[in-house]
């Protein structure tokens, strides 16, 4: 069965594990769009090009560095992620994906409002600050960044209320989208929790 699922929500809200998961359970494909805005900010941060031309030029190899995890990536990608025309650029490769044949889920932070206002499900995955940032910190700290809680939190804090107060495409739930407060919740409550809304909308599939 063919459907379409937006996830939208702040930093580490765990948007990305939720989608891997539905992915898996109903058999969509899956694009995390961050990664979009982060191969352009890691290209910015070694080219003169514009962030716009960047974005107009994407590669596939681009969306498959193994350096576009980092705390600093993440900042440039919100940065750039202000600029109208980069926004643009990398709509049309949104809304292909969201087209595809046997459905998609995609993950970001104007998924539901601006990609894919048709979606046929939307959620909207969140938790408090410190819970997101606590989750981050344990993560860079597993894969071995040098970093503490503090400037991790503050990193959060700053990428949520740039993405949230921009004029183009602010971060914020659609009006039709389910939220999924996850910050009392283990990953796996949290996966649960997100079927149970698609499996409620879609029984058979
Ligand atoms: O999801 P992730 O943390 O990887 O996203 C990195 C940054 O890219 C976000 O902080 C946000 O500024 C931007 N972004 C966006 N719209 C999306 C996805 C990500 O503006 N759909």
């Amino acid at each position: 069965m063919k459907f379409t699922v937006a996830i939208d929500g702040p930093a580490a809200a765990g948007k990305g594990t939720i989608s891997k998961a539905i992915a898996a359970h109903f058999n969509l494909a899956h694009l995390d769009t961050g990664l979009l805005y982060r191969a352009v900010g890691r290209k910015s941060m070694d080219s003169d090009q514009s962030p716009q031309d960047i974005a107009r030029a994407l590669t596939p190899a681009d969306l498959q560095r193994d350096d576009l995890r980092t705390a600093e990536v993440a900042q440039a990608a919100s940065r750039l992620a202000l600029i109208p025309e980069v926004r643009a650029a990398l709509v049309d490769f949104q809304r292909d994906f969201a087209n595809r044949k046997g459905g998609a889920i995609l993950d970001g932070r104007d998924i539901g409002t601006v990609i894919c206002p048709q979606a046929d499900v939307k959620l909207y995955v969140t938790a408090d600050a410190p819970t997101r940032a606590a989750r981050r910190f344990a993560e860079l700290s597993n894969k071995g960044h040098a970093t503490d809680f503090d400037t991790v939190l503050a990193d959060v804090i700053a990428r949520d209320t740039r993405d949230a107060s921009r004029s183009e495409a602010p971060m914020v739930a659609a009006a039709d989208a389910v939220l999924i407060d996850t910050t009392e919740m283990t990953i796996e409550q949290a996966v649960e929790q997100a079927v149970k809304v698609v499996t409620a909308r879609y029984p058979d599939a």
